[in-house]
C-alpha cells in the first residue's frame, strides 16, 4: 500500500510530467492507477487523488465515482471511477464561487477557496482515448484542485482562510 504524502514532501511542489500517450496502457501506468485507487479507498473523505500524492511525478488524477455521487446529488455518472491523464483545463468560467476544500495531503486543514463554477477539461482516459469533459459544481471544483496538484499547487496556497478540523470532527469522519 502506497502512503499519501503530506504537504512538506517536495514531490507535491513539482510540476508533474506528462505521460507519453503510447504508454498509458502499459503495465507501469496501469499499476500506478491501481495504487492511486487503493491509497484513496482507505480515506473516508477521499473523493479524488493526484499521482504526486503517492509520490509519483506524473500527470494523472483519479476521482472516486461512488463518493462523487454521494457528495453531489446532481452528479449523473454511474459511480465508476473517473481517470484523467495529462488533463488540461481549456475553459474556465470567469464566474467564481468560494467553496470549502480539504486535501488528503494537507491533514487536517480545511479552507475557503475561490473556484470557477464551470470548467472544461481535456485529456486522456486510462485506455488512452482522448476526452473532453465539461463540469460544474463539485466536479468542476475537483478538476481545478487536482490540476493544481499536477502543477505543484496546494489549496492552502489559494485559500483565503483555513482552519483545522477538531479531533471530534476527525473521529466522526473516520467512523463513518
Ligand atoms: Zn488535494
Amino acid at each position: 500500500m502506497k502512503d499519501i504524502v503530506q504537504r512538506e514532501a517536495p514531490v507535491l511542489r513539482e510540476v508533474a510530467k506528462s505521460v507519453p500517450v503510447d504508454e498509458i496502457k502499459s503495465e507501469r501506468i496501469q499499476k500506478i492507477i491501481v495504487d492511486m485507487k487503493d491509497a484513496m479507498a482507505i480515506q473516508k473523505d477521499g473523493v479524488a487523488i493526484a499521482a504526486p500524492q503517492i509520490a509519483v511525478n506524473l500527470r494523472i488524477f483519479v476521482i472516486s465515482g461512488t463518493l462523487l455521487k454521494q457528495a453531489d446529488k446532481k452528479y449523473k455518472g454511474d459511480g465508476s471511477d473517473l481517470i484523467f491523464i495529462n488533463p488540461e483545463i481549456i475553459k474556465a468560467s470567469k464566474e467564481k464561487k468560494e467553496v470549502e476544500e480539504g486535501c488528503l495531503s494537507v491533514r487536517w486543514l480545511y479552507g475557503k477557496v475561490k473556484r470557477s463554477i464551470r470548467v472544461t477539461l481535456r485529456g486522456y482516459n486510462e485506455k488512452g482515448e482522448k476526452l473532453e469533459r465539461g463540469a460544474s459544481g463539485l466536479l468542476a471544483q475537483i478538476f481545478q484542485h487536482e490540476v493544481d496538484h499536477l502543477n505543484g499547487i496546494l489549496f492552502t496556497d489559494k485559500a483565503r482562510e483555513t482552519w483545522e478540523m477538531t479531533d471530534e470532527e476527525i473521529e466522526d469522519l473516520q467512523s463513518k
